[in-house]
């Protein structure tokens, strides 16, 4: 095997959205057809848009293979395959072949992707493939789309929201979004309202509103605050999105563990509760406001509103200088 591909598939890793997943690092690093402002390889330097072969696909399924033989000698489960390279993975013209012939391992395939090409037709044929895709949607505003993901000069947002649209239509897996909120940049209510309603019309299982949680390519990029965060949830909600965060907690909504701080913090990771809500909680603990007191001095929990109705949800992580889009 040569050096390259070995270093190809990496993991397991714990992820929230999708269990025990193996990484797959289909591109060199980096590139891409985005330079986004946040992202936490850095700037792109090798900015592209041209399909390539880049490994080899046998490179690619020995090293995935390998990983996964590893990872069932010491007994560690793998639920997802996850395409989540160091750029952007529909670059590689051969990621269809290479999904179909990663199928054959009998675990479920994952890709994440920026969404650039996908007004392709060969594009939308290869995602069509595999069994939960990732969308990036920042954006559905022109100017701020050139700001935030700094698209490669022959890149047409109209051409990938068509193309989302369309790929929506036909995809049979799991279609899932993501949306970065950046402060001054594209969290103002209305913006994120069109970004909602569009999101809307593709039905997605899930969308992530998501915050840089590692250092941005730009010194100057900050994440939105919990109340940009909090009112971005409740615009999706309002549009009928099934919304969560992703805010660099491994929360898990349904993992109860009988301690009710612990559940508490887990569930304020992926969403806001009302305080209603949080009170029916303590009752059913059979414990006292102070739980909520004793979060909120300890600042592992903030209290915001939306609509004149208080919420709690979980501070957010403070950015080392950072951003990410590459959680799985
Ligand atoms: S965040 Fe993703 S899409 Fe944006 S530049 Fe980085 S690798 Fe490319």
């Amino acid at each position: 095997m040569m050096e390259d591909a070995k270093r190809i598939a990496f993991g397991p890793v714990p992820s929230r959205r999708l269990g025990q997943s193996i990484g797959i690092n289909n591109i060199p690093p980096k590139i891409c057809t985005y330079s986004c402002i946040y992202c936490q390889l850095g700037r792109t330097h090798n900015m592209q848009v041209e399909r390539k072969e880049l490994y080899k696909p046998e490179e690619i399924i020995d090293s995935v293979k390998n990983k996964i033989k590893k990872a069932r000698g010491k007994k560690e489960s793998v639920d997802y395959l996850t395409f989540v390279p160091d750029g952007e993975p529909t670059l590689d013209i051969n990621l269809g072949e290479e999904i179909e012939m990663l199928k054959a391992q009998g675990i479920k395939i994952a890709v994440i992707t920026n969404s650039s090409l996908i007004g392709k037709k060969d594009v939308q044929d290869d995602l069509g493939k595999a069994d939960w895709v990732s969308l990036k949607i920042d954006t559905v505003d022109q100017k701020i789309w050139h700001h935030i993901n700094r698209p490669h000069g022959s890149l047409i947002l109209q051409d990938i929201l068509d193309g989302i649209s369309e790929f929506s239509n036909s995809f049979t897996g799991d279609l899932v979004t993501e949306t970065m909120l950046l402060h001054d940049v594209n969290d103002d209510a209305e913006g994120v309202r069109k970004v909602a309603e569009f999101i809307a019309g593709l039905s997605p299982a899930k969308s992530y509103i998501s915050i840089p949680i590692r250092p941005p390519a730009e010194k100057w990029v900050t994440s939105a605050s919990e109340n940009e965060v909090n009112r971005g949830f409740h615009i999706f909600k309002e549009q009928g999105i099934e919304a969560e965060y992703l805010i660099g907690y491994e929360g898990n909504t349904f993992a109860f563990t009988g301690n009710l701080e612990e559940d508490l913090l887990s569930i304020m990771s992926v969403h806001p509760i009302r305080e209603d809500g949080v009170k029916e909680l303590l009752s059913k603990a059979n414990e006292s406001w102070s739980v909520i007191e004793k979060l909120l001095v300890q600042k592992k929990i903030i209290q915001t509103e939306y609509n004149d109705t208080k919420f709690f949800m979980r501070k957010l992580p403070s950015m080392p200088r950072g951003a990410t889009e590459g959680e799985v």
